[in-house]
């Protein structure tokens, strides 16, 4: 699946982020939110940016059907990726699942994803993933301008 980043650029993302976005709709009354971080490698500098992996919800996250809280486990996964690629697969955003069919930020989703983007230190825009249970929608944060902006769905 492939976005258009802002700068006409594309976010690629390989098929086994896609697999663990699906594997994770609240399609049932019950489902609970999941949460991840998306990891991923920066070709042709920033102009193509390919999303590789999407961790998992890891069993110390405190997921209900409408919260998650995401535990440092994700963050040493990241870490232990980013060595074994010879630093060449970085932390690239977050990804968190909706109970609705086209999901909309919620006010909350939208102060983390602020502060996430203030924190980071990298030069390379960071993405917020939300699967709903139908749409799959991404935006994309930049370092530089602190702006955050929905990508377009390109194929
Ligand atoms: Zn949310």
């Amino acid at each position: 699946m492939v976005f258009e980043k802002s700068d006409g650029g594309y976010l690629i993302l390989l098929p086994d982020v896609l697999a663990t976005f699906d594997r994770f709709r609240q399609n049932k009354p019950k489902d609970k939110e999941a949460c991840g971080v998306l990891i991923g490698s920066l070709k042709e500098g920033l102009f193509e940016i390919f999303l590789e992996l999407a961790t998992s919800p890891q069993p110390n996250d405190i997921r209900s059907r409408m919260h998650f809280w995401r535990s440092p486990s994700h963050q040493k996964i990241v870490e232990r990726i980013f060595r074994e690629s010879q630093q060449t697969r970085v932390y690239l955003g977050e990804w968190h699942t909706h109970p609705e069919a086209d999901p909309t930020p919620s006010t909350q989703d939208w102060s983390a994803w602020r502060h996430k983007l203030s924190e980071q230190t990298e030069p390379n825009p960071l993405f917020f993933a939300i699967q709903g249970i139908r749409v799959l929608r991404i935006w994309q944060g930049d370092v530089t301008s602190q702006n955050i902006k929905e990508l377009k769905y390109k194929e």
